[in-house]
């Protein structure tokens, strides 16, 4: 079984659009959530998602961006960026963003694995720190492989004999599409981030994507990618959009 795992695409269609050419043969796409909010094709996006299918979390600016949470946990530029996709969101797209499920997501065909936005135990949670995460492996009653977004970091935890160690995948220079291949152990349990599709926040402004392959019951093997795009394409259609310019500046940066 092959997971292609895809988070916080943030209405970034040329970022989406070069992962989804980077990825691998895989039997199921799981979206873990932030469909929409901060880039300025919300529309393209939401319809190239439903199309694909497979599994998909709601985020924060799911919610917030189709009118099912207030915008004051917000700050200003995502609080604008939400209002104006809410604006220009067709309303079947409102309506399907509406509808989608609150974390943690489970399938019957992959016992042991669990997908969130935020966390475990919050739907909202910054999984940040190895402390955050041990305090999400104590809660009893969650898999043993769990994925998750919401931060924009490509990472993960992995908990050993009750210690939690934190990874990031290491990239060997390269102009086109990187990779970073990790098995995992049996035995211990992982919180793991493929990173984020449309705004990466870990310094590096490449779309970050991740696919998780298992075969029957083994350990199974997770591999991160990172893959360049037209990013001045997306950060001019923020700028016909007249959404914040700082949207625009902070994708190049990887902030
Ligand atoms: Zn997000």
């Amino acid at each position: 079984m092959r997971l292609l795992l895809l988070s916080d695409i943030h209405a970034n269609l040329e970022a989406m659009e070069a992962c989804l050419a980077a990825a691998p043969a895989h039997d199921l796409v799981v979206n873990l959530g932030d469909v929409v909010g901060y880039n300025a094709s919300p529309n393209e996006v939401c319809e190239r998602v439903r199309a694909m299918g497979g599994t998909i979390v709601r985020g924060n600016h799911d919610r917030a961006c189709s009118g099912l949470t207030d915008l004051s946990e917000f700050n200003l530029v995502a609080a604008m960026s939400a209002r104006w996709t809410q604006a220009t969101l067709l309303p079947e797209h409102l309506a399907w963003l509406r509808e989608l499920p609150p974390g943690p997501l489970l399938r019957n065909e992959l016992p042991g694995i669990e997908f969130v936005h935020g966390s475990p135990r919050d739907e909202d949670e910054y999984v940040l720190n190895p402390s955050t995460a041990g305090a999400n492996f104590r809660v009893p009653g969650h898999a043993d492989r769990i994925f998750f977004g919401h931060t924009h970091l490509q990472s993960g935890f992995a908990l050993e004999n009750g210690h939690v160690r934190t990874f990031t995948p290491i990239y060997a220079a390269g102009k086109g599409v990187v990779e970073f291949s990790m098995p995992l152990a049996r035995g211990e349990r992982y919180l793991m981030n493929p990173g984020s599709v449309g705004q990466p926040r870990d310094g590096d402004w490449r779309a970050a994507f991740a696919l998780y392959e298992r075969d029957g019951d083994a350990a199974g093997v997770m591999t991160f990618y990172r893959v360049p795009y037209d990013v001045e394409e997306t950060q001019q259609r923020i700028i016909a959009a007249n959404l914040p310019e700082r949207l625009a500046t902070r994708l190049k940066l990887g902030r």
